[in-house]
């Protein structure tokens, strides 16, 4: 069936300035890391990402590796963009990424110049676009020079393959480093999209400080850790979960009963507060106002309502906030 976008959609969403830039993003965005690729079902990625542009979500983030295979993902992407979306593409924010392997010999990883502008081009031809909205440089390269780097960001954009450039898993120092030579450039850093979960709380230490110092907006990535922050496995590792899926990034081994502990301290506060506990995890990573975005993954539609639930929520009382850190620490 055709699809036809819900006439509301702009209702309810919150689309927060990123940084000091023009552009605002909605307060949850749809990464297509899972569930994107080769091996699920076409219909069931359609299905999440016309769910999600209903709801309002407008920007759908992608690298050149999600799959499985790698690639595959802005492949299936593309195909759907084109099936579905081709319409409403000036309200979509499509971004994707180079820095991690994706094709054999030296020029296929890190972050040479070679690298991203070749790995770039592979990503429009996928998606069949003429140039995504945020291209990133997805991870540091400790030997490549830093100025080579943002300079190929800065040629990327330049050539209208990118409107705008991000830094992914950059620690605070080295981002510091790399937002000032593309100040220099003229080519300013949007965005950076670092981990953040009640689960990974690094960019607390410098990183969203500097982010903001510098104008700098960010993207929290895995805020519900993989689904280990929501009800998902109280009971045990269901059939269809991540978990069960053989991935690499969450297995069974990682689901320990410590951590089982403090998620069912944090499901019954969650409870208190008339949310599910992804709700509340979400509502969390957000309640610092550094944060943009939060970056979730979803299998089920069911699970972008609840991401989407979660706005009308977002508050910490004191003692809340209070409370999760004595789960958190405890
Ligand atoms: P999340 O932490 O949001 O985990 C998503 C998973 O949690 C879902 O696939 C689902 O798993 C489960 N889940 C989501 N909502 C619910 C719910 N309401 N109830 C129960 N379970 C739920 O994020 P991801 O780890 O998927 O990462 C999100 C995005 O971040 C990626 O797609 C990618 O775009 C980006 N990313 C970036 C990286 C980088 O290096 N820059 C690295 C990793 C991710 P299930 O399958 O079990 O249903």
């Amino acid at each position: 069936m055709i699809y036809q976008a819900n006439s509301a959609r702009y209702q309810s969403m919150d689309y927060r300035r990123c940084g000091n830039s023009g552009l605002k993003l909605p307060a949850i965005s749809l990464g297509l890391w899972h569930n994107f690729g080769d091996a699920t079902q076409v219909e069931n990625s359609r299905q999440l990402l016309r769910h999600a542009f209903d709801l309002g979500i407008t920007h759908f983030d992608l690298a050149n590796n999600y799959g499985p295979p790698p690639g595959s993902a802005e492949s299936n992407f593309g195909r759907i963009l084109r099936e579905d979306f081709l319409p409403w593409r000036d309200e979509l924010i499509i971004s994707s990424k180079a820095g991690y392997t994706m094709w054999d010999g030296p020029y296929g990883d890190w972050g040479s110049r070679k690298y991203l502008i070749a790995s770039l081009d592979q990503s429009l031809k996928r998606m069949g676009l003429e140039y995504v909205d945020i291209f990133y440089h997805h991870r540091p390269d400790p030997e490549t020079p830093l100025k080579e780097t943002m300079r190929a960001l800065d040629h990327i954009v330049r050539q209208g393959k990118a409107l705008y450039v991000g830094l992914s898993n950059y620690p605070a120092a080295l981002a510091r480093e790399a937002i000032e030579i593309l100040d220099d450039l003229g080519t300013p850093c949007l965005i950076h999209q670092p981990k953040y979960s009640m689960f990974e709380r690094w960019v607390e230490d410098g990183l969203l400080d500097t982010l903001q110092e510098k104008g700098v907006g960010s993207i929290a990535f895995s805020p519900l850790a993989g689904g280990q922050l929501t009800d998902r496995y109280l009971n045990g590792i269901p059939a269809d979960s991540r978990a069960a899926s053989g991935s690499r990034f969450l297995n069974p081994d990682q689901i320990t009963e410590e951590k089982l502990h403090k998620v069912r301290q944090l499901n019954t506060l969650a409870a208190q507060r008339g949310q599910k506990l992804s709700q509340m995890a979400l509502a969390w990573v957000m309640r610092d106002e550094k944060i943009t975005s939060v970056l979730i993954g979803a299998s089920k539609t069911s699970q972008l309502d609840d991401a989407v639930g979660m706005l009308a929520n977002r508050q910490f009382t004191a003692e809340e906030r209070a409370a999760i850190e004595t789960i958190l620490t405890g």
